[in-house]
């Protein structure tokens, strides 16, 4: 497994030190084999190594996984985060009709991810969906999608023979606005990218009907074709998002990278059967597990980042309760925080790290926040650090002038100290960070 050849680039790299260049790298060539195997096309690999690459260099070693396990997971989220973190819906909210077409290359599934969409967004959106079949160029393509509609409850225009599609386009969004339908789909035939009178079958169509949506349909078995497919389509029509079909099959996924580097839009669904219920919203992390092959080394090196950081804050707690938490503590403490970018959520509960998370977490000059605390410790005489009830209010406005800060600020700082304290030392009554841990599931 991948987990096992990067077991073998990091047998050097023991215990605690951070993830160097030539290790990383070393291990990112596994990484690029792995990715090619799940058809992720090359030029998108190389792109995603490239980036992945800068995020693992100079990265702490976790001490209960291995390095090789734990760029598993530096490359897992990387790959979650460039197919797309957030769950991207259809942008329909418009004054009806809303138009979605459906684009993509034969038998990519078109006509059966149109009839699963409308049947959604018939039952789960109450919307009234009405379907049209716009290609006139395979047998009996019209008729399926008819068929299709029986099966969902959801309309179809009226068949009339002979009529091209732009026309068939013109008369379905006639018909919607007549009688008051919510959406129309507009299926499109099926077409090979070369072929170009196809393509300006599919612009003319896109231009009368203005669609709200353009869905390009694609294999999910599509190998290093995806990134042609991607780019002949996208330089054609401006596409909203792309949906993957066939992931009921054994692909590993690697088109739906390739898709998303090339288009630069969000996979809204993956088509899981050929059964008209098979259809879900594109789940990024699923995906990402299925492309690396990986899914329990990323849970478990989560699970031991998630000791750490409760190993640590236990270990601070023991500090705060015996009253020796002091301002070098919370300095070392805000440091860590900034360099990893919040302290997990368990710590995050506490008052004051909340608020400096929210506040850093609201806007770039909030990343100030932290260097001005830092600013004010370093202005503190070591006798203030390690005993900051000594601190009056002169102290105070010494503080303030020499971190170029306020007596309000100061306070603030002092305050955070006093409230982390407090809730340290309740949290040790209850029995400790790993108590509340599994308090919490
Ligand atoms: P079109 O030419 O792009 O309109 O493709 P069709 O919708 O006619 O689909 C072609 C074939 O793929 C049909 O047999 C469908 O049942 C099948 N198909 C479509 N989507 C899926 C899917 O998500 N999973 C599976 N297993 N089959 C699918
Ligand atoms: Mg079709």
């Amino acid at each position: 497994s991948l987990s096992e050849r990067l077991g073998g680039v990091f047998d050097r790299l023991r215990g605690r030190g951070a993830l160097n260049e030539a290790d990383v790298r070393a291990a990112m060539r596994e990484v690029r084999i792995a990715l090619l195997e799940a058809d992720v096309a090359l030029p998108v690999v190389r792109e995603f190594v490239d980036k992945a690459t800068e995020k693992a260099v100079g990265q702490q070693v976790l001490k209960s996984v291995t390095p090789g396990q734990q760029v598993v997971k530096i490359v897992n989220d990387a790959l979650v985060e460039m197919l797309g973190a957030e769950a991207s819906d259809l942008d329909i909210d418009v004054t009806p009709p809303a138009v979605i077409m459906m684009v993509g290359l034969q038998g990519s599934g078109k006509t059966t991810t149109t009839a699963k969409i409308a049947k959604r967004l018939t039952e789960k959106g109450r919307k009234k969906v009405l379907m049209a079949s716009l290609d006139v160029n395979r047998p009996a393509a019209q008729e399926q999608l008819a068929t299709l509609g029986t099966q969902a409850s959801v309309a179809t225009l009226p068949i009339v023979a002979g009529q091209q599609p732009v026309d068939i386009a013109k008369r379905a969004l006639q018909a919607a606005k007549l009688q008051g339908f919510d959406v129309v789909m507009l299926d499109t035939a099926g077409r090979l990218h070369v072929d170009q009178a196809l393509m300006e079958e599919m612009k003319a169509v896109a231009e009368v009907s203005a669609p709200h949506e353009i869905l390009l349909v694609v294999d999910s078995l599509t190998g290093q074709d995806a990134v042609n497919v991607a780019k002949s389509f996208s330089e054609q029509v401006p596409l909203t998002g792309v949906v993957l079909t066939r992931m009921d099959g054994d692909a590993r996924g690697g088109a739906a990278l390739s898709m998303r580097a090339v288009t630069g839009k969000p996979i809204k669904f993956a088509g899981t059967g050929e059964k008209l219920d098979g259809l879900e919203p594109f789940q990024p992390a699923r995906v990402a597990g299925r492309i690396l092959g990986m899914g329990d080394v990323v849970s478990l090196v989560e699970k031991a980042a998630e000791t750490i950081k409760v190993e640590e804050a236990e270990a601070l707690a023991a500090k705060m309760a015996k009253g020796l938490f002091d301002m070098n503590d919370l300095r070392a403490q805000l440091n860590q925080m900034k360099r990893m970018g919040g302290l997990g959520a368990l710590a995050g509960m506490l008052p004051g790290v909340k608020q400096v998370k929210q506040a850093m977490s609201s806007g770039a000059v909030d990343d100030k926040i932290l260097v001005r605390m830092d600013a004010m410790i370093s202005s503190m005489t070591p006798k203030e650090r390690t005993k900051p009830e000594i601190i009056n209010a002169k102290r105070k406005i010494r503080i303030a002038k020499g971190s170029g800060t306020t007596v309000q600020e100061v306070n603030k700082l002092l305050k955070m100290h006093q409230e982390m304290s407090t809730a340290m030392k309740k949290i040790r009554k209850m029995g400790g960070l790993k108590g509340l841990g599994a308090l919490l599931g």
